[in-house]
């Protein structure tokens, strides 16, 4: 079964007046990286935070693996273990070392001190930031702070990860070095991921992009694969 699968997803703000999503309708596969792409204010954020239950919908039907995402009794747990969320400006503790940020989310499960430092160490090597342990993030470049996220991200396991705009605070040096780690954990980890960005050329390096338009779903189309932005 799918891990997503929404049916007409309606959502409002402002007692009716904006329109965020007007009838939303697809599926997600595990193992997928879907980006999902359109104009500012066409409600790619909106249908994120669908997704990652951090909002509700106004109608349809939202399912995560068979099971209504509304309706879930637990959303905070169901934040905490199944999704890895990677935001636009990072939102890492700035009084933290980056192995301390990675660590934040491990405070959910059951892991003992020392396992949870192991396990973010082991993580921060993955994105290619082993030699940046303890240092904070005032310290890093913005693709360094990016990738502590996303190490951060990992730290429960997830099932999905949901990026809005991870690239959108970067530079093209580095907005490449994170797309290629996040092409990576897809290839490798089969991380199914879902990645909202207004950028064409970016939404290209998944394999496969939604378009939206004023809250409708335009096209759903597989990409030609693509190794890098360069
Ligand atoms: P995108 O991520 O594509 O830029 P959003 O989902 O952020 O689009 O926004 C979709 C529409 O909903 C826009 O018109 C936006 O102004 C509006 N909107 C988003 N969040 C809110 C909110 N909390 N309150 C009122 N309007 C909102
Ligand atoms: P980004 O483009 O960086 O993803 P968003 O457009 O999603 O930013 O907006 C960030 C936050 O502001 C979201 O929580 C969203 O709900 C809120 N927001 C967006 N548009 C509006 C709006 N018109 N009125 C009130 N809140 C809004």
């Amino acid at each position: 079964s799918p891990v997503y699968e929404a049916i007409h997803l309606k959502k409002e703000y402002d007692a009716g007046q904006v329109q965020a999503l007007r009838g939303i309708s697809f599926k997600v596969n595990a193992g997928e990286f879907v980006a999902i792409t359109g104009p500012s204010g066409c409600g790619k954020s909106t249908l994120l935070q669908m997704l990652g239950a951090l909002d509700r919908p106004a109608s349809g039907t939202l399912n995560y693996r068979g099971q209504s995402l509304p309706d879930v009794a637990d959303p905070s747990a169901y934040r905490a273990h199944e999704i890895g969320f990677i935001f636009q400006a990072f939102h890492l503790l700035p009084t933290c070392t980056a192995v301390e940020n990675v660590q934040i989310p491990m405070f959910e499960g059951k892991l003992g001190m020392k396992q949870r430092r192991e396990r973010a160490v082991d993580l921060l090597k993955q994105v290619g930031l082993g030699h940046r342990l303890d240092h904070y993030p005032g310290k890093l470049s913005g693709g360094e702070r990016q990738r502590v996220a996303i190490a951060r991200s990992l730290a429960n396991s997830p099932t999905v990860l949901l990026a809005d705009e991870p690239t959108g605070n970067l530079d093209s040096t580095n907005a490449t070095h994170v797309l290629d780690l996040l092409v990576r954990l897809h290839e490798e980890q089969k991380m199914t991921l879902i990645m909202v960005t207004h950028d064409m050329d970016i939404a290209r390096m998944a394999g496969r992009t939604i378009l939206m338009k004023d809250g409708l779903l335009v096209s759903d189309s597989l990409n030609q694969p693509v190794s890098s932005l360069n």
